[in-house]
């Protein structure tokens, strides 16, 4: 975690509210991401180009909405969310314009964003296997594949398929093995549950510490904000579970981003595309890394000292505007294999 003394936090108010009568630019931010590592970085942003940063926050859903409604009246000049297969969905409602910058190509490995530059993914999660220590073997685990294998029949907790994370988990299986392979995947993995899908990641570990599932699958980042938590119990429920990272001998584990693009009718297109260079920076994300357990998506820069210690593995690096691609089949899919 970056800490910033209380003093210097007050300074940084002084300053910004100094500065705010002379900022000569700005640049407006529809995020759905709130947490409080991205006000600081906007500060940082601030502090260094001297253009002031306006920050919208709601969810990814809504504010789609809204930029579509607000069409070329929309004061946004850029749309940060979390899951490409939101980020794509901005891109094919034509609420993007592409950017051409060197900063963000050589920033930005070429699979973590969009081939047309309309969106750049700007934090990395993987979605790993989670599993009860006391009740499996990690040996017995390889891929989300053989997760569908009826050894794990009535073992396994899953998130409902309403959720974007699966969806994108299971758009990546059918870039990956095709439509028919990726049903029957569906169906067998349906066939396992130890109970109907429901709750969030964090409630699939728990389910996994407390044995109600053995089995499940979730993003890292809530491994990392419960083994740090204030809360006692969660700390506790890490203590209890396993994480393993599935397909290392294939094509790697599954991996999404959080990211951002400019949005199509944006009146602050070079501050916007700054801010973005800014975000993919070395200082910027190893902030991003220390505060919410994420990947970050720059190669030159390492994930947090927690994160690290769950090991390296090998990432799927399949071009994620296929998850945008295939979400609608993923859904089909998972409406076929009765997964709620
Ligand atoms: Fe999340």
């Amino acid at each position: 975690m970056f800490k910033v003394s209380k003093a210097k936090r007050a300074f940084g108010l002084c300053f910004l509210t100094l500065a705010s009568a002379v900022f000569a630019a700005e640049v407006n931010v529809y995020s759905h991401r709130h947490y409080d590592s991205d006000k600081e970085l906007f500060k940082e942003f601030e502090k260094e180009s001297g253009i002031k940063v306006n920050v919208v926050t709601a969810k990814a859903e809504e504010l789609l909405v809204r930029l579509k409604m607000e069409d070329k009246n929309s004061p946004a000049d850029i749309f940060i969310t979390a899951d490409v297969g939101n980020l794509e969905q901005a891109k094919e409602q034509g609420l993007l314009q592409p950017i051409k910058s060197e900063i963000l190509e050589t920033n930005i490995p070429q699979h973590l964003r969009d081939s047309e530059s309309m969106w750049f993914g700007l934090t990395k999660r993987a979605r790993v296997v989670v599993y009860n220590k006391d009740k499996i073997n990690p040996e017995e685990l390889s891929t989300y594949e053989a997760l569908a294998d009826d050894k794990f029949r009535g073992k396994l907790v899953m998130r409902s398929s309403s959720n974007i994370y699966n969806q994108s988990l299971l758009a990546s299986i059918i870039a990956n093995d095709g439509k028919d392979e990726a049903l029957k995947w569906a169906k067998g993995i349906v066939a396992n549950f130890a109970r109907e899908p429901k709750g969030n990641d964090r409630d699939q570990i728990r389910a996994v510490a407390s044995g109600d599932g053995v089995v499940t699958l979730v993003n890292t980042y809530y491994l990392g904000n419960m083994a740090t938590s204030k809360d006692e119990k969660d700390r506790a429920i890490v203590e209890r579970v396993g994480i393993f990272f599935p397909n290392q001998a294939d094509r790697g584990t599954h991996i999404n981003v959080s990211g951002g693009g400019v949005t199509k009718y944006a009146k602050n297109t070079d501050e916007a595309q700054k801010l973005l260079e800014f975000l993919s920076s070395k200082k910027a994300q190893t902030l991003f890394a220390e505060a919410n357990f994420e990947y970050p998506v720059n190669p030159e820069v390492a994930p947090s000292k927690l994160v690290a210690s769950w090991g390296e593995f090998k990432e799927d690096k399949l071009e994620l505007s296929n998850i945008g691609k295939y979400n609608k089949e993923a859904v089909a899919i998972f409406s076929e294999a009765s997964w709620k």
